[in-house]
């Protein structure tokens, strides 16, 4: 499985392994009820829940409730391990927009027991990116960038990377310190509020505003 570089670049490059960030944003934790941890939660999705800009979405016979978290989500450009967050500037191929597609029934389940979240965060198609933009081609703050989710024409989620409790620089580098990171890994940093169900017909339109976009229609 691949993903599209775009603009001038149009390289293809193979998924790596995708570390998703949660509570990121303040105004998110909230609204699930959650405070701020100490230090990040992480969890992972497996490179085949990638799907691809312009996909269909099918909606798993297994949860009544599968919400969407837009998310900027950053590829890395080389390996690192233990680097600080100086050094992961360095580390940064390209950003584009993505959606952490969560079964939130089944989500809320796993937490009361206790249990790990690989099947509410990881299941098929759990992982919708948009092309990425090269990084030289971002000519703004990664952490200034707007992200935005429309459903059938109406604006739904919308926030700024600025509004990150941690940098993306800070978590590449936290998270370097316990995964041996790889090129072509990609990270999704986070959601902020406005999370909320999806429904059959939907058509999803995502927005790293000036960058990429992505579309998804659910099945
Ligand atoms: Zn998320």
């Amino acid at each position: 499985m691949e993903l599209n570089f775009h603009f001038t670049d149009k390289r293809t490059e193979q998924i790596g392994t995708m570390y998703c960030i949660g509570r990121n944003y303040a105004q998110h934790a909230k609204e699930l009820g959650n405070a701020i941890p100490d230090e990040p939660i992480v969890f992972l999705k497996p490179p085949s829940a990638y799907l691809a800009n312009g996909s269909e979405f099918s909606i798993p016979p297994f949860s009544k409730s599968v919400h969407h978290e837009v998310e900027l989500v950053v590829v890395l450009g080389s390996d690192c391990y233990k680097i600080t967050p100086e050094e992961a500037k360095d580390c940064i191929a390209g950003v584009g927009i993505g959606l952490d597609l969560t079964l939130r029934d089944v989500q809320t389940k796993a937490k009361e027991k206790g249990l790990p979240w690989a099947v509410a965060k990881g299941f098929a198609g759990s992982a919708p990116i948009s092309d990425i933009v090269p990084i030289n081609l971002v000519n703004q703050n990664i952490n200034n960038l707007e992200i935005e989710l429309y459903i059938n024409g109406e604006l739904i989620q919308k926030g700024n990377t600025n509004e990150m409790e941690r940098t993306v620089e800070e978590l590449i580098s936290y998270l370097s310190t316990i995964f041996i990171l790889r090129k072509n890994d990609l990270i999704f940093t986070g959601t902020p509020s406005g999370v909320g169900e999806i429904k059959s017909n939907d058509k999803l339109k995502a927005s790293l505003v000036g960058y990429s976009t992505l579309n998804i229609s659910v099945l």
